[in-house]
């Protein structure tokens, strides 16, 4: 019988700013199901934030890592794996961004600049932090998890150059996947319906995609973060062995309505 069990393995979370942060959401399914955990944070201000959440769950170490920063990606997880027993079983990537100015208007605006850094932020990202994580999967292999959003397949209003980033993104896991397979280390990504947290509410119009959503899911409700925290344990752990390359939508069925 398999069961939900993390207990002996160990992995590093990227994308805790506060306690609405998805990531936290995953953090404490995966402290629950008894894995050791660290977690990173962008800058001092969100260390702040961090520490008494982390306090919570009988604490963890910290690091300070800019997914911008090469050298610091490659010292962070070395640091990461030393603390953990030499070992990452599993990645959570929970990042992104895109300079607020290009969520506003149009995407025919969207600046050279602009682009560059939403795509590198938010998708380049995922392939730099899972190749630093590689050398410290064990023998029998690992899991990585990232966040992304219907922006990718479908036009969203205001999302502009964020859902090139989440197609990017979400190709990123399926060629991630391809390549890590053999390896033993799975790549799989959730597409949360829209929950409401610091990134979010970035977006323009937020508060009526969040009714928008309510009235158009078959489920006819916005979804919590604790749910994306559960399909994530799910994906990560060994009930999902067999899936690999997979984008799981989590979000009230939203996604197969036409109308
Ligand atoms: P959040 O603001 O809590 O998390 C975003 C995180 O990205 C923050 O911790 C921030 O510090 C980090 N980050 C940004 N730039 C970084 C950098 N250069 N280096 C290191 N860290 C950096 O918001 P969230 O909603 O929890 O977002 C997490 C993920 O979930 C994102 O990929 C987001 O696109 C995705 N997502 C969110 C929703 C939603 O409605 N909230 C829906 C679908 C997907």
């Amino acid at each position: 019988m398999i069961s939900v069990n993390f207990q002996g393995r160990s992995g590093i979370v990227l994308g805790v700013a506060n306690k609405r942060s998805l990531a936290w959401a995953i953090a404490q399914q995966m402290h629950q199901a008894g894995a050791s955990l660290c977690f990173t944070y962008q800058n001092e201000r969100l260390r702040a934030k961090m520490e008494p959440l982390v306090e919570d769950i009988g604490g963890a170490p910290l690091f300070q890592l800019d997914v911008n920063d090469d050298a610091q990606v490659d010292e962070v997880f070395a640091a990461a794996a030393a603390e953990l027993g030499g070992r990452l079983d599993f990645l959570v990537h929970s990042i992104a961004f895109a300079p607020r100015e290009e969520l506003e208007g149009d995407f025919l605006d969207t600046s050279r600049e602009g682009f560059r850094i939403a795509l590198e932020v938010s998708a380049y990202s995922l392939v730099r932090t899972t190749r630093a994580m590689v050398p410290y999967v064990p023998e029998q292999g690992g899991s990585v998890i990232t966040l992304t959003y219907l922006a990718s397949e479908r036009v969203v209003p205001k999302y502009n150059v964020m859902g090139s980033a989440k197609a990017a993104l979400e190709h990123s896991v399926r060629q991630l996947a391809a390549e890590l397979g053999p390896r033993g280390i799975r790549v799989n990504a959730v597409s949360a319906g829209p929950v409401s947290t610091l990134s979010a509410r970035g977006i323009g119009g937020f508060t009526d995609i969040l009714a928008h959503y309510r009235e158009k899911s078959p489920m006819k409700r916005n979804i919590e973060a604790e749910e994306v925290g559960k399909a994530s344990l799910f994906l990560l752990s060994d009930l999902a062995s067999g899936i690999t390359g997979e984008i799981l939508h989590v979000d009230a069925g939203y996604n197969i309505m036409a109308i």
